[in-house]
């Protein structure tokens, strides 16, 4: 089981299925969209380098290390926790470590500020899971944070 978080930022719910995980992410921040967070990109190079490598597959066709100026912070949470695990698993010894996933968002169904991101899994990388969790939410904060 993945621990629930709620802080002043957000709250996180993670559920884990059997080929996928849920992250049910509600943000408390008015921060809904990178492009009023400028330092997204410093940030991420300095903590994160391999995240904005990251394949991405976004209407504009344009690469991660593009899109994370002005995204959603859902969609940014995604592509962190994408990151985390691939670096969990190869410090596992793995000698490859590819996940995907998707983030979608309704607001005319659920409270404005709400994102489900899905991480396509098995139950063999929960610790993985458990792991990108962890440092992801740090890190989104300190995003969240840093305007
Ligand atoms: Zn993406």
């Amino acid at each position: 089981m993945i621990p629930n978080y709620t802080s002043a930022l957000m709250t996180v719910e993670t559920k884990v299925k059997e080929d996928h995980a849920k992250v049910c992410v509600k943000m408390h921040s008015s921060h809904f969209r990178t492009h009023s967070l400028p330092h997204t990109s410093h940030i991420l190079s300095t903590t994160l380098p391999s995240v904005l490598e990251s394949k991405c597959f976004n209407e504009k066709k344009q690469p991660f290390h593009e899109e994370v100026k002005a995204t959603a912070v859902g969609h940014l949470l995604e592509h962190i926790i994408l990151a985390y695990m691939c670096e969990s698993k190869l410090a596992d010894g793995h000698t490859e470590a590819c996940f995907n996933g998707f983030t979608e968002w309704d607001w005319s169904k659920s409270m404005r500020g709400t994102y489900d991101v899905i991480i396509n899994m098995s139950k063999e990388d929960i610790s993985h899971l458990k792991y990108a969790m962890t440092k992801s939410i740090l890190l989104t904060e300190k995003i969240l944070c840093s305007n």
